[in-house]
């Protein structure tokens, strides 16, 4: 079968890497890709914003599957028109993502389900939200209620902090938000194979939001994560997909919004068990990077049984083995970065044990490597424990001849504290 995958990062890296290993997979395209998918993917240039053109693209190529890796093409409804046009395509219809979309919805859902969560309440107007936040007292979280790609959360340690997230997120008209209680715990995310029905639970990870070490520093997209997450005992994680993930299907089947794809459950893990924080409606990035080399199985068939509600004729093998991943970024990341530098020296990475790099902003000038956006690679270490990860996947990264690239040097510190 044909397959297009949909998105650039090191996630589609590393999803086209397991994807192409099926032996269902013949052709793999990648749209639009990066220069680690055109090693196993073609590359193809196509405005994913238009669907029109992607309908056109999968007949052409008799794509037999198409597999969407990021969330906005999701939330804009790409694979109902694939759907309506006859193309099967992993990952939720439009309303089955305003999961992650909109805080609301899922806060509704959880209200629905009993699913553990924070308390909230919603505003889209200042002043009772500015009363509510008194009520309620700090620390307290503010969150802009839309796709806010990761910019419209506040944690507010005081009261003044929480107010001016209020004024700021309340500024234009149709502004809404949501305003919850602070959950004390410790973060971490749990995916799920979702058919509408079924979820199969894949595996747990932990990621490194911020830019430096320490935890300081601003957020980014991820700047490094582990797999598996030492704090989900297989105890809380059962919790988690019966208390949280289970209902969470069930009501979306409920409703007639079927969720098929992957449901991944940001948690929280505080002393009376897992609650949610967030769901995405994709594998993160950089957490596929780490799940992807310990997936034991077959992904284009898991994820075809999951569109064909079949998904509880499938089990998955996970190898017995922690990886750990490093982004390295661009200077300047997540701010303004120059693009362009040459990039040396990943096959000397490559060739280490236990380690794999996967692209993220990266491009081919004839035989050279250049950076080509924010997060640049993802250096991925497998071992037998947090320890030996981490020392391959740095080992990996000082393999990399990037003058113009930072990484992280404390990617796995919670881990190998415990
Ligand atoms: P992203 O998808 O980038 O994680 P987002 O915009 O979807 O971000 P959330 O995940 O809801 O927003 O929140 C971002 C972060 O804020 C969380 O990962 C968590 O660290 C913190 N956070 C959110 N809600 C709470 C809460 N109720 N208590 C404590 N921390 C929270």
């Amino acid at each position: 079968m044909n397959v297009l995958l949909i998105g650039s990062g090191g996630r589609e890296h590393a999803l086209a890497w397991k994807l192409s290993q099926s032996p269902l997979c013949e052709t793999l395209y990648c749209a639009p890709g990066n220069a680690g998918t055109a090693e196993v993917a073609e590359t193809v240039v196509l405005d994913v914003a238009d669907h029109r053109a992607v309908i056109d693209f999968c007949r052409v190529t008799a794509i037999g599957l198409v597999v969407v890796g990021n969330e906005a093409p999701l939330v804009a409804g790409l694979v109902d028109d694939l759907a309506a046009a006859g193309i099967k395509a992993f990952g939720p219809t439009r309303e089955a993502a305003r999961l992650e979309g909109s805080k609301a919805f899922t806060k509704a859902i959880c209200d629905e389900t009993g699913a553990p969560t924070a308390d909230y309440a919603r505003f889209d107007a200042a002043e009772p939200a500015l009363a509510y936040v008194r009520s309620r007292g700090a620390p307290i979280v503010v969150k802009y209620d839309g796709l806010a790609a990761g910019k419209g959360v506040v944690v507010a340690t005081t009261l003044a902090q929480a107010e001016e997230a209020v004024r700021a997120m309340l500024a234009e008209p149709g502004d809404a938000l949501v305003i919850e209680d602070f959950l004390e715990g410790e973060e971490v995310s749990l995916f799920a194979l979702c058919d509408g029905t079924t979820a199969l639970p894949l595996a747990s990870a932990q990621d490194h939001k911020r830019a430096f070490d320490g935890d300081t520093g601003p957020n980014t997209g991820g700047m490094g994560a582990y797999s598996p997450a030492p704090v989900l005992t297989p105890a809380l994680q059962a919790r988690a997909m019966a208390e949280i993930v289970e209902p969470t299907l069930a009501a979306m089947r409920a409703r007639g919004t079927a969720f098929v794809g992957v449901l991944y459950a940001g948690l929280m893990i505080g002393a009376d068990g897992p609650k949610l924080v967030e769901y995405n409606v994709r594998f993160g990035d950089p957490e596929a990077q780490v799940l992807m080399p310990r997936l034991d199985g077959d992904l284009l068939a898991a994820m075809l049984a999951a569109c064909e509600g079949r998904l509880d004729e499938v089990s998955l093998g996970w190898r017995d083995e922690v990886a750990l991943v490093v982004t390295l970024a661009a200077n300047g990341y997540p701010g303004a970065v120059e693009k362009g530098s040459e990039i040396r020296g990943l096959d000397r990475a490559s060739a280490l044990p236990g380690v794999r790099v996967f692209h993220a902003g990266t491009k081919r000038d004839g035989e050279r490597l250049l950076a080509a956006g924010g997060r640049v690679l993802s250096v991925v270490g497998t071992g037998a424990d947090v320890a030996q990860a981490r020392e391959r996947a740095y080992a990996g990264v000082d393999a990399v001849d990037w003058p113009d690239g930072f990484c992280r040097r404390d990617i796995g510190w919670r881990a190998l504290a415990r």
